[in-house]
């Protein structure tokens, strides 16, 4: 399909669209941003087409997509523009991935003050997502500013100082209050790029949540959690804690000469989607017990940054395990109050239907700052788990878990839906109109839209939505 402006050029290029869960899809143009100067072109050439900010599309559902209209594609974008060694403060442009961050900066004694469980995201959707990763707080807290385009044309600086409105509502707001050209980014010192990991069996959700409340003090926490496990054991899980490693912690002379070694593990790849019956209840159950059998009752290692952060990234293109029809990611947060009960009656909820994931972590958030006011992090546990989308039952059973979910006054992450109501994320969001108010401010008239804002009513109020253009392969389910 091809998307015209009414000049005679199109805006980019015409392509399938998704996320990372390959679910759902859509087209709409992609238009490859080089400099600030080509995001601004296609301001002033859009005519009534909306536009949005798209990184390595790592996001699960379709908060990267904008059906029938134009993704400015950052990744081109991918320059370091400074850095202060005395203060580790990096300034890069938006498509700069973590990978390249971690490449160029362990070398010199910096680490990323925050990562989520990829290290392919761009800079840009991180700040988008307002990310958050093994430790307490999210990418947000370690911004120093942004500089972004807004959809006047005007070029801005945004920090907690400066415009806090707009810096607030454009981490964790989805790439709607504007366009993320460059970000100032604190990173943290470490003397090696090896963790001091420890992994402690913890029988059923009681022990779980106990090791978490004496984890307190631990820089960083997650838990693998048998989604499968019911009754005496439900809740069964193995807490994975770390630390960086000091030099001194490092056995070998040879190791401590390579202290800031950049990993290079090996990497395998799946070539072709899976039939979609490969993963379901019993090939999970299976893993399980071997997994959570096999796992010794405490273990104490030295580990890489590859294998502690990144265990999911040693296999490229994972996703095409869950088949054609894709997958989804349920990411939910119970607040502190009601945590322990909140994620006991889901997990008992989603055993109890047999759907499986994989992939299943817990995690607790501490004492926190307050957020953007739609940023996902708040002091609680969040659980999250992976399914296939298969002939789209899941996504029934997701809805009726969306309900529990509220009722523990929880939340969904934004960063892994594709399936929330508007009306049950207004619910979950109570500081929603605040974030609408400053999207009006700065995009009165909506030139920024995703799929996902269209579908949860993320645009500005008043303003004018240009209708999506029918795709072919645009239908939800599919
Ligand atoms: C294996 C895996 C593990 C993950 N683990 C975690 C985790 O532990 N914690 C976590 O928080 N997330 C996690 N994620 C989600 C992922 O890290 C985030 O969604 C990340 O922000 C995606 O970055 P991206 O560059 O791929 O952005 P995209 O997916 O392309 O876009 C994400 C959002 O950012 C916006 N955006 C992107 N670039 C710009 C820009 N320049 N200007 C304005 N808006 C922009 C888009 O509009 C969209 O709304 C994981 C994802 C995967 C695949």
């Amino acid at each position: 399909m091809k998307i015209e402006t009414t000049s005679d050029q199109a805006l980019g290029y015409p392509a399938e669209v998704m996320g990372w869960g390959r679910y759902p899809r859509s087209h709409s143009n992609v238009l490859p941003i080089f400099s600030p100067r080509e995001a601004e072109r296609a301001l002033q050439q859009r005519v009534g087409l909306t536009l949005l900010g798209r990184g390595q599309g790592r996001a699960y559902g379709d908060a990267a997509s904008n059906s029938g209209n134009v993704c400015l594609d950052f990744t081109p974008s991918d320059r370091f523009l400074g850095f202060d060694a005395k203060r580790g403060l990096l300034h890069a442009e938006a498509g700069v991935t973590l990978e390249q961050i971690l490449n160029e900066f362990i070398p010199r004694g910096w680490f990323l003050p925050v990562t989520p469980g990829t290290k392919y995201p761009t800079l840009g959707g991180c700040v988008a997502c307002d990310v958050h990763g093994k430790n307490h707080l999210s990418i947000s807290n370690y911004l120093e500013r942004l500089h972004m385009l807004l959809a006047d044309g005007s070029y801005v600086t945004c920090s907690p100082k400066e415009k806090p409105d707009l810096f607030w509502a454009t981490t964790g707001g989805m790439g709607l209050t504007g366009l993320i050209l460059s970000v100032e980014l604190r990173l943290q010192p470490i003397e090696s790029s090896y963790l001091r990991y420890e992994g402690i069996k913890a029988n059923n959700l009681e022990e779980i949540f106990r090791l978490f409340e004496e984890s307190e003090t631990c820089p960083m926490t997650v838990a693998w959690i048998d989604c499968l496990a019911q009754g005496r054991t439900l809740g069964r899980s193995i807490m994975m804690r770390g630390e960086f490693a000091r030099k001194a912690d490092l056995k070998t002379s040879a190791r401590r000469r390579q202290a800031l070694a950049v990993s290079h593990n090996p990497k395998l790849i799946v070539p072709i989607n899976f039939p979609a019956m490969s993963l379901n209840r019993f090939t999970v159950a299976a893993f399980n017990a071997v997994y959570f059998g096999k796992h010794p009752k405490r273990v104490e290692a030295i580990m890489d940054y590859d294998s502690f952060f990144y265990p999911l990234d040693s296999v490229l293109q994972w996703n095409l395990i869950y088949g054609k029809p894709g997958m989804v990611q349920y990411q939910f947060l119970i607040p502190s109050k009601h945590s322990f009960e909140g994620i006991k009656t889901l997990l008992e909820a989603i055993s109890a239907t047999g759907k499986a994931s994989f992939l299943a972590v817990l995690k607790k958030f501490g004492p926190m700052k307050p957020q953007g006011p739609i940023s996902f992090p708040v002091p609680g546990y969040f659980l999250a788990l992976d399914f296939p989308v298969g002939n789209g039952e899941i996504l029934k059973h997701m809805e009726r878990w969306d309900e529990l979910v509220l009722k523990f006054g929880g939340r969904i992450y934004l960063a892994k839906d594709a399936n929330l109501r508007a009306e049950t994320f207004r619910a979950m969001y109570p500081r929603l109109d605040e974030w609408l108010q400053v999207k009006k401010k700065y995009d009165p008239n909506n030139v920024f839209v995703s799929d996902m804002a269209r579908r949860l009513g993320l645009l500005s109020p008043g303003g004018a939505v240009p209708k999506m253009k029918k795709s072919k392969l645009g239908t939800r389910g599919k």
